[in-house]
């Protein structure tokens, strides 16, 4: 028992003994460098928009097709969202092969550049876009989204810069020669911008390209080209003598 006491005890004191030094030697807070406080983000190429980038984000209350015309025509999608773990739509023209390399990709939406760069690996040079999203199931009356744009043989955007919905950003391209040319395209919810991966075995923060642009098309039935007049389609036709 008195020897059980005195382990105890002196346990006890080289905890105390260890506690006080550390406690005289240890840095105070306030004694480091502002730079020593102040958290460093982990990754550069990880970003979270700060709350006044998100609120000064272009408004972006229509998305269109990125590739070919603005309601999707001349492209098709090779490859579309969650097949065999895809986290976006692989978008090529309709010459197929690589008809479609150096074709003006446009941004969908109104948004800002939040990245523009060759991120190497898989992905080559690649455009985020930051959108602002009109929505009134949020507290403050919009959502922020980011459409993303990989495999590009350039990028003609800075970042930082405000685009038009439809100003062409890059051209498609091939990953440096790693993919016959096609676009790589996705949706992604909230503010986190980094480069990320293209498969996964969930779908993250991704949603289904096709169906968003068919969603969010937002266009107004008058700014639809008009179904051909009923007359129009009434051809004359020359019969025959019988
Ligand atoms: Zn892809």
């Amino acid at each position: 028992m008195l020897r059980f006491l005195r382990a105890t005890i002196t346990l006890l004191a080289a905890v105390a003994i260890v506690y006080a030094i550390w406690k005289r030697l240890a840095p105070r807070l306030e004694d480091l460098p502002a730079r020593a406080v102040t958290a460093k983000p982990l990754d550069p190429a990880f970003h979270r928009l700060t709350p006044r980038e998100m609120a000064t984000l272009p408004l972006a209350p229509r998305f269109d097709h990125p590739l070919g015309s603005e309601h999707g025509a001349l492209a098709y999608n090779a490859q579309p969202f969650r097949i065999t773990r895809h986290l976006g739509d692989d978008l090529n023209g309709i010459g197929g092969q690589d008809s479609d390399l150096g074709d003006p990709v446009y941004a969908a939406a109104a948004g800002r550049v939040a990245l523009a760069r060759d991120v190497g690996g898989g992905w080559g040079k690649m455009v985020i876009l930051a959108h602002r999203m009109p929505d009134a199931g949020e507290k403050s009356g919009w959502k922020v989204w980011q459409t993303v744009y990989a495999h590009l043989e350039n990028i003609q955007v800075r970042l930082g810069e405000s685009v038009e919905r439809g100003r062409q950003i890059g051209k498609v391209g091939t990953a440096d020669g790693r993919y016959l040319a096609h676009l790589h395209f996705e949706i992604r919810e909230g503010p986190y911008v980094n480069p990320g991966v293209g498969y996964a075995d969930t779908p993250m923060n991704r949603v289904s390209p096709e169906r968003f642009l068919f969603q969010h098309r937002g266009a107004e039935p008058e700014l639809l080209n008009p179904p051909p007049l009923p007359e129009a389609a009434e051809v004359e036709v020359t019969r025959l003598p019988e």
